[in-house]
């Protein structure tokens, strides 16, 4: 993209098309995740959102994901502190932590496959919240580069 506005703009500043972007497709925020209660940390699982399409990994409802998941996390830049429960890769957590976007992004690359190509995405392992009782722990989610 010869236009690298997420270097010239703030999260405040960017507009619907330009925040959207930011999302790399990854799905990592669609999974549930486990905090332990003694130490604070938080793991992810496998086990996916139900409104998640395992095959796209995009949200099946995007437009209406708040009403049809309560759980589900609305990002806005006037919530800082949900950033935390995104994964360490997101470009919006990235971006609020001035850091820079991964190589692999979709916005640097120009190719929205790229995300699942560098294997950081949950594209082919995940299991829908409906089709299991069981879950695995994948990752403390800090870990998640
Ligand atoms: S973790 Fe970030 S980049 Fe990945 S799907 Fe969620 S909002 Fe998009
Ligand atoms: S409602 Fe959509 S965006 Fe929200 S967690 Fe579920 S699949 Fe992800």
């Amino acid at each position: 993209m010869k236009d690298q506005y997420w270097k010239r703009k703030s999260l405040a500043e960017m507009n619907t098309a330009e925040w959207e972007a930011l999302c790399d497709g990854c799905a990592l925020c669609c999974m549930h995740k486990l905090e332990d209660e003694d130490t604070g940390q938080v793991f992810y699982t496998d086990v996916a959102c139900k409104l998640l399409n395992l095959e796209t990994c995009r949200c099946g409802d995007y437009a209406n994901r708040a009403r049809a998941v309560a759980s589900c996390l609305v990002l806005s830049v006037n919530r800082p502190e949900e950033f935390s429960w995104l994964p360490s890769s997101c470009a919006y957590r990235r971006l609020a932590n001035e850091q820079e976007l991964p190589a692999w992004h979709p916005l640097i690359t120009g190719r929205p496959e790229s995300v699942h190509e560098a294997g950081v995405s949950m594209l082919g392992k995940a299991v829908s919240e409906d089709d299991t009782d069981d879950f695995t722990v994948l990752r403390e989610l800090s870990d998640s580069a």
